[in-house]
């Protein structure tokens, strides 16, 4: 347990805008609050068009993104917009919404330099990536911004807060929370401990079982630690090959892909049934 949590400089609720140009490192930044907490354009537009680069319709993902923060202001939760930014007239814009709803604004500013920008930008793959010359647009207009005659009310330094420092100890509150899942994580990986659940009681009676489910459809496997901390691992239970053999059968698995071989009964590895293997 951490002995002093970082505090951040902003009033609770507020209105946090990241501002600055693609490649400035807003998303990375945004990772010190609550995931709940930051609307992101990108993916408002991912949720309009599959496509978090399609600008076609930006208009229907402003619409929902200010619909979203409007009902989060009313219940006066503090909330962060993860958007460039660059248009004055969208600054005005939530400046306004937050004076609407009695909350303090304000513009948490990227200082990444614009080499450095592009130099990301490049590096992205698909429509996420800019054109270079909208990178360079965006500083520009972001140079002649001035927060605070656009009624924001303060403007704080991305480069002056304990961003990662926060980050990490969002993160490790959330693998508190999730320790009992952390086999699982670490094995299949996140999105897999969405689908999992530990049994109450374990349906082996040697090692801790849990399932994979969703619908009707479910999974079992079973954590196998021989005490050797080298020698540990799942294993999923499938029907025994033996002609009217009851099995179980476990065999072992170490990713997704193996979880979905062990589930259409095509397992990577043999499988070896408790009954007439021994
Ligand atoms: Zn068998």
């Amino acid at each position: 347990m951490p002995t002093a949590s970082i505090t951040l400089p902003f009033e609770t609720p507020a209105l946090i805008l990241l501002v600055g140009a693609s490649g400035t490192g807003k998303t990375r930044v945004s990772r010190m609050f609550q995931p709940s907490q930051v609307l992101r354009a990108d993916d408002f537009r991912r949720m309009c068009a599959d496509d978090p680069g399609n600008q076609s319709v930006s208009g229907a993902a402003w619409q929902a993104l200010e619909t979203v923060l409007r009902a989060r202001l009313n219940l006066g939760l503090t909330t962060v917009v993860d958007a460039t930014f660059a248009e004055e007239g969208l600054r005005r814009r939530f400046a306004e919404i937050a004076d609407e709803h009695g909350v303090l604004s304000y513009a948490l500013a990227m200082s990444t330099p614009p080499d450095l920008a592009h130099t990301r930008n490049a590096a992205r793959t698909g429509t996420i990536r800019v054109p270079a010359h909208v990178v360079d647009d965006q500083f520009a207009q972001l140079r002649e911004a001035s927060p605070k005659a656009e009624g924001i009310d303060r403007t704080v330094l991305a480069e002056t807060l304990p961003v990662l420092g926060a980050a990490l100890e969002r993160l490790a509150a959330e693998e508190d929370r999730t320790a009992d899942l952390a086999d699982v994580r670490r094995v299949f990986g996140e999105a897999a401990t969405e689908l999992f659940a530990w049994d109450a009681a374990s349906s082996d009676p040697q090692f801790r079982t849990g399932t994979f489910a969703a619908g009707n459809e479910s999974l079992c496997v079973r954590w196998v630690d021989d005490r050797d901390p080298f020698d540990w691992r799942f294993e999923a239970r499938v029907p025994c090959r033996t002609t009217g053999c009851p099995g179980p059968a476990w065999t072992p698995v170490r990713s997704v892909a193996e979880l979905a071989d062990a589930y259409r009964d095509a397992p990577a590895d043999e499988a070896e049934c408790i009954r007439c293997d021994c």
